[in-house]
């Protein structure tokens, strides 16, 4: 959290409540703009539609969170500081769980095997989490 308070100070912006509740929110896992929008608004405090958006527009440019998309292609956002990683999504509660892979031999066969230039990759595996099944 401080880390990214600074980058937003560096900036010349603000560091509100506002923006400290979205962080919050997005420390448990990527989500959409509704289920951000429906998470603050849970607590007393209300957050309009359009400030939620704003906020997250704005970490967009900065850098501290990701866009990314699962299967129902929806754009969720998820904070960037925990490095290259894979999701783990769980299709009956939609638990989202990260996972680090040893995945260097594994780009290096895509490399060898082809010359398209890969600039970025992503990679979801969608089954039952151990919780549901
Ligand atoms: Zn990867
Ligand atoms: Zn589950």
């Amino acid at each position: 959290m401080d880390k990214v308070k600074q980058i937003i100070k560096d900036k010349g912006q603000r560091f509100t409540s506002q923006k400290k509740e979205i962080l919050n929110v997005l420390q448990q896992k990527p989500q959409t703009v509704f289920e951000i929008y429906t998470a603050v608004n849970s607590k007393k405090n209300h957050m309009n539609k359009v400030t939620v958006y704003r906020i997250l527009t704005s970490f967009l440019e900065l850098g501290i969170v990701n866009k990314v998309q699962f299967n129902d292609k929806e754009a969720r956002f998820e904070l960037s500081n925990s490095g290259h990683h894979h999701h783990l999504v769980c299709e009956v509660c939609g638990l989202i769980e990260d996972i680090q892979l040893p995945e260097n031999i594994f780009l290096k066969e895509v490399k060898n095997k082809t010359d398209f230039k890969i600039k970025s990759h992503s990679l979801e595996f969608f089954g039952i989490c151990d919780r549901c099944q």
